[in-house]
């Protein structure tokens, strides 16, 4: 069954290991957020820095692993449509959108999304780490390590597939910053088969 996370809003829930969470931009240019949490401790989570260190790369795709601060095997991307993603960048905040966007009264962003639906399954704000980025389109100057957030490259009806390795809690999201969606908020749809 697909389910829809509502523009600017998020979503937490508990997949099995062995089961298959896949992420769909219904609309195309939309960001998810993605979080993933061991659930026999959820202070075990999904690192980009330990990611980058055993890929040796930045932009992850089909038959990458996502690891956890203790570097076990937490996701590893069995399809990818698009082929761009972002694994460097936090969850966009109310912090990111008075700073960057000037915003007077910010909107709490994926963070806040992912804090408010992660809260019961015993996850607080300073747990949560950089995000795997689904759908977000992020180049880097290879020489001078500039980058800049472009719109995704997703069409309506791409995805990316995850097969779960353990027990998992998992956030996500429907990305809040206008930069990270060319300007406009959409929904996400994710199912887990
Ligand atoms: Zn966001």
């Amino acid at each position: 069954m697909i389910r829809e996370i509502p523009p600017r809003s998020g979503a937490a829930f508990t997949i099995d290991a062995g089961r298959t969470l896949t992420v769909i931009d219904p609309w195309g240019e939309q960001v998810a957020d993605l979080l993933a949490f061991a659930r026999a401790d959820v202070r075990e989570v999904i690192s980009s820095g330990r990611t980058f260190d055993y890929a040796n790369r930045i932009y992850l795709t089909t038959g990458d692993v996502l690891y956890s601060n203790r570097s076990r095997p937490l996701l590893t991307i069995i399809e990818d449509s698009v082929g761009r993603h972002d694994f460097l960048l936090t969850p966009c905040s109310r912090d990111t959108f008075r700073i960057i966007y000037g915003d007077v009264d910010p909107h709490r962003g994926c963070f806040g999304n992912l804090a408010a639906a992660l809260a019961p399954h015993g996850v607080t704000e300073d747990m949560i780490p950089i995000a795997f980025n689904c759908f977000m389109n992020v180049p880097v100057d290879g020489a001078t390590g500039a980058f800049t957030v472009e719109p995704p490259l997703s069409k309506a009806g791409d995805r990316i597939a995850f097969r779960a390795e353990t027990d998992l809690v998992i956030g996500l999201t429907a990305c809040s910053a206008l930069q990270s969606n060319n300007g406009s908020f959409k929904p996400i749809h994710w199912r887990v088969d």
